[in-house]
């Protein structure tokens, strides 16, 4: 039984929505900036809970334009997590600001407790990042960065729909910032991505950025790229909103599943199926994790690693020589992913779950 990470291909109704959706924007021809993006942005809003939502062309920008509309550039810190995809740390140094790189606990998610160390008179926000799609614990991030001024702009780029008691992802930042790209959760069939605030003042600001830095498309205020979400990409998504809760739930549902079936044999990123975690992956600790992965490859079941290596090694990011992180060393050599899309069948997740409980001969 072949079991596939991912699977992008799009089958039957959901090919004909989506078809439909993209014909309707054709037929009205407001490929820039047209009326399924305003929508789009309002569903966005609407579901995070925040006033404005500002579709932009990837994760990777949501980032960089949120630090930029907050001021943030040259010569300043940003603290961030050590375990992310790399888009964060870049996003960071291209404002032209220094990346910060705290540990992660046990779980992956940024430490709190190693974050008040590195405030230094240059540091002008946190950016956390919810990773895997389980969020950090904001109620202590919030708390540290309210004692120091700084602003919080969290990459929920693997968590739309993400929730804990004190919110929702992207509710606890000055700007937060979502990726749509095709192999998100709520995903676009390209690129795309999102900037959410409650501010009247950074949306304005964002706009501005997102097109050339122009007021009215016009006059240039701040030199910008050109950071625009297509039409296209937005009518497409706004067909996924509409069945996002199902996937989320179906998500779920095999997270609950691998518990059931794999119990202490591994062990995991998330305390049992937890409600508010939107698992964009799977991820559990396992020993003789290369071995493990290649049994599993063995049986057509493919797996992946959790963005290795953590942010601080990458060659770009070496010579600003932090650290040292020995949490995310030690986590990075056992920590892996199992497929949890939503189109796996239950024979599928049942099949997986058996093969990493008959490796270690359980
Ligand atoms: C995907 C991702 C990004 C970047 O988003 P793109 O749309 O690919 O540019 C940033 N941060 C995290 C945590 C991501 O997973």
């Amino acid at each position: 039984m072949k079991v596939p990470f991912l699977d992008l291909r799009v089958p039957e109704p959901l090919k004909s929505e989506l078809l439909d959706a993209v014909g309707a924007v054709l037929d009205h021809g407001r490929i820039l900036l047209g009326p399924e993006l305003d929508e789009f942005e309002k569903v966005v809003a609407q579901r995070v809970g925040v006033k404005h939502a500002i579709g932009v062309d990837s994760g990777s920008s949501a980032v960089m334009l949120a630090l930029r509309a907050l001021d943030i550039g040259s010569g300043d810190e940003v603290i961030t997590t050590s375990l992310s995809w790399i888009a964060t740390a870049n996003a960071i140094t291209m404002t032209g600001a220094t990346p910060i790189f705290v540990d992660v606990r046990d779980d992956l998610e940024i430490d709190p407790n190693g974050i008040e160390a590195f405030i230094t008179k240059k540091t002008k926000a946190i950016v956390p990042v919810h990773f895997c799609g389980k969020m950090c614990d904001m109620e202590a991030i919030c708390a540290i960065a309210e004692k120091h001024n700084l602003h919080i702009v969290e990459d929920c780029a693997q968590v739309f729909g993400g929730e804990i008691e004190q919110g929702k992802a992207g509710s606890f930042s000055s700007i937060a910032c979502f990726s749509m790209n095709c192999m998100k959760v709520l995903h676009s069939y390209g690129e795309a991505g999102c900037v959410v605030t409650d501010d009247d003042v950074y949306a304005e600001k964002l706009e501005l950025l997102r097109y050339a830095g122009t007021v009215n498309r016009q006059d240039c205020h701040v030199p910008s790229m050109n950071h625009r979400l297509d039409t296209l990409q937005a009518a497409m998504l706004l067909v996924n909103l509409r069945r996002y809760d199902e996937i989320v739930d179906r998500r779920r549902a095999i997270a609950a599943k691998y518990h059931e079936i794999m119990g202490d044999v591994v062990g995991y990123q998330d305390a049992g199926a937890e409600q508010g975690h939107i698992y964009y992956t799977f991820s559990i600790f396992a020993e003789r994790r290369d071995e493990l992965m290649g049994f599993l490859a063995e049986n057509e079941i493919e797996t992946k690693l959790n963005h290795n290596p953590p942010m601080p090694y990458h060659t770009a990011y070496k010579p600003l020589n932090q650290g040292p992180f020995p949490n995310v060393e030690r986590l990075s050599e056992i920590a892996m992913c199992l497929p949890v899309h939503e189109k796996l069948t239950d024979d599928q997740v049942e099949f997986v779950a058996t093969k990493v409980k008959e490796f270690y001969g359980a």
